[in-house]
């Protein structure tokens, strides 16, 4: 089978990981800016990384066969610190044009504050003025569904951005009605013993259907599994699901929507 995982974290991963993409028919990752699991020092942090995201990970993925994409972005986790903050604002439109990047990304919030919604609101306007893809980033357990409304609540506000252009990630059951009837793009994450199951993915495309959704892993430097979505996919084909529907969902779904930027070739 064919797989795009649109949300995966390599650059946190080995290169046992590529392999097992790789054989699972993985062959297309994209991978969003984010926290690194600790607080970076200053702004040459992030051009080391946006140099990481953008120039090495493509390499190291193009060693097993994978085409490697990514997003640029300031997580909300890094936007506290306002200072720090300006000046990463200030570097990320250079990284948007290389030839690998897709849009900005994983935006959002994290806890819902002022800082956050600041720096989250700066790069929707960036990502307005170019006209690139978004990807974003809801808080997790309680803050969810606030975060969920209040960032689809600033999107809606800017009439540049079109629903359908924008892709929201962490959906849960219920956030995902909302995403939907607002015409976003809803992505649903798993996680090997939190969260996100294969079944309960599988659960909701049931209830749900398989208009607008991405499933990804997001394996990044924490507990995670690359694999996530093959797993899925059986899931999937133990109950009974057609291939067609399984393709559709791991392979055409993320492709449709990552195709909308014209750098991005399947
Ligand atoms: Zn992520």
């Amino acid at each position: 089978m064919k797989v795009i995982d649109p949300h995966i974290h390599m650059s946190s991963r080995t290169t046992d990981d590529y392999m097992k993409l790789a054989l699972g028919g993985i062959h297309t990752v994209s991978e969003p800016a984010f926290w690194p699991g600790y607080n970076r020092a200053g702004v040459a942090s992030f051009h080391d990384y946006y140099n990481l995201l953008t120039i090495t990970e493509p390499a190291r993925a193009a060693r097993f066969g994978i085409r490697h994409y990514c997003w640029i972005g300031l997580n909300s986790k890094e936007a506290e610190d306002r200072q720090l903050s300006e000046e990463v604002l200030a570097i990320i439109p250079q990284y948007l044009d290389r030839p690998t990047v897709l849009g900005l990304g994983e935006i959002g919030l994290n806890k819902n504050s002022v800082n956050e919604i600041r720096a989250l609101e700066s790069q929707l306007n960036l990502a307005a003025e170019r006209n690139d893809l978004i990807l974003i980033h809801t808080p997790h357990l309680e803050d969810k569904l606030k975060g969920t409304r209040i960032i689809m609540e600033i999107i809606r506000n800017d009439k540049r951005i079109q629903p359908d252009r924008v892709l929201i990630d962490h959906a849960e059951e219920h956030t995902i009605s909302e995403i939907k009837a607002h015409g976003f793009w809803y992505g649903l994450t798993l996680y090997p013993d939190s969260k996100g199951s294969p079944q309960r993915a599988v659960d909701a495309i049931e209830i749900y259907g398989s208009d607008r959704i991405c499933i990804n892993s997001s394996a990044d430097w924490s507990v995670s599994d690359p694999q996530a979505t093959l797993k899925t996919a059986n899931e999937m084909r133990r109950r009974g699901h057609p291939e067609e529907l399984i393709h559709r969902i791991f392979y055409e779904n993320p492709k449709a929507f990552l195709s909308q930027c014209p750098k991005f070739q399947g």
